[in-house]
């Protein structure tokens, strides 16, 4: 079987005995998938380094059975240090990892621009950990084909009086709002429309006041679960310690 090349960053990482370990991969072409590690305790084995979770890499994969691969080699380009070194910053990472693991769309560029981007912002840049959540969980629903619509009302498509947020898949005005929508204040709307709209270089450039950033998290967070019908331990450990 041929090898490939593909860039690569690393998900989750389970040991399954002394010196093997398997990877999920969220691999550019080629979406999640699994990939065995061999002699990974080795004092000569190089691939210790860019097995571990949130590395990036370009690794050199061979099919073996079914849609298992065997890593064959690897090239760091990215290992998101500063991230590991910030215990809040690091469970939100993991639960970024969590949501591509199981991510809904399978082989897309922009998911993987959208999470290098973001665990960039999080190692280099003064970024609210908040809002790069909220802003990760919006932009992979998107991605994933759950955009929700904010421009007009879901259920009778007007475009006035959008104050609320449903669930099921956007606005709702006053009329059509039911118990199960919550308040969507217009700078609330303001700032989903712009990070919808944003490509994955500026979907970090805005700023939001304190209530409305608890507003927007709460939004984003209720979303992807709601939708994914997910739940996520690495989301309760975050929020056990922030
Ligand atoms: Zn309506």
């Amino acid at each position: 079987m041929d090898a490939v090349k593909a860039r690569a960053i690393v998900a989750r990482r389970t040991d399954y005995s002394e010196s093997n370990c398997m990877l999920t991969l969220f691999a550019e072409g080629l979406g999640v998938i699994s990939a065995c590690v061999y002699g990974i305790k080795s004092k000569k084995s190089r691939l210790l380094a860019a097995s571990q979770p949130l590395c990036f890499a370009e690794f050199v994969l061979v099919k073996t059975r079914g849609d298992i691969y065997r890593v064959e080699s690897a090239e760091i380009i990215e290992t998101f240090y500063p991230i590991s070194e910030d215990i809040k910053k690091l469970a939100l990472a993991g639960y970024f990892l969590d949501i591509l693991s199981d991510s809904f769309s399978a082989a897309d560029g922009e998911i993987l621009a959208l999470i290098l981007n973001t665990l960039y912002a999080l190692s280099y840049k003064e970024i609210d950990p908040q809002i790069a959540k909220a802003v990760f969980e919006l932009k992979i629903m998107q991605y994933s084909g759950y955009e929700p619509n904010l421009e007009t009302c879901i259920k009778c498509g007007s475009k006035d009086s959008l104050e609320a947020f449903d669930f099921s898949g956007g606005a709702v005005c006053a009329s059509c709002r039911t118990h199960s929508a919550v308040i969507l204040p217009s700078g609330v709307k303001e700032a989903m429309l712009y990070i919808l709209k944003s490509d994955t270089k500026r979907i970090f450039s805005f700023v939001l006041p304190k209530e409305a950033k608890e507003t927007i998290s709460q939004i984003c967070e209720n979303y992807i679960l709601s939708k994914s019908e997910k739940h996520y331990k690495s989301l309760e450990y975050y929020k056990k310690i922030i």
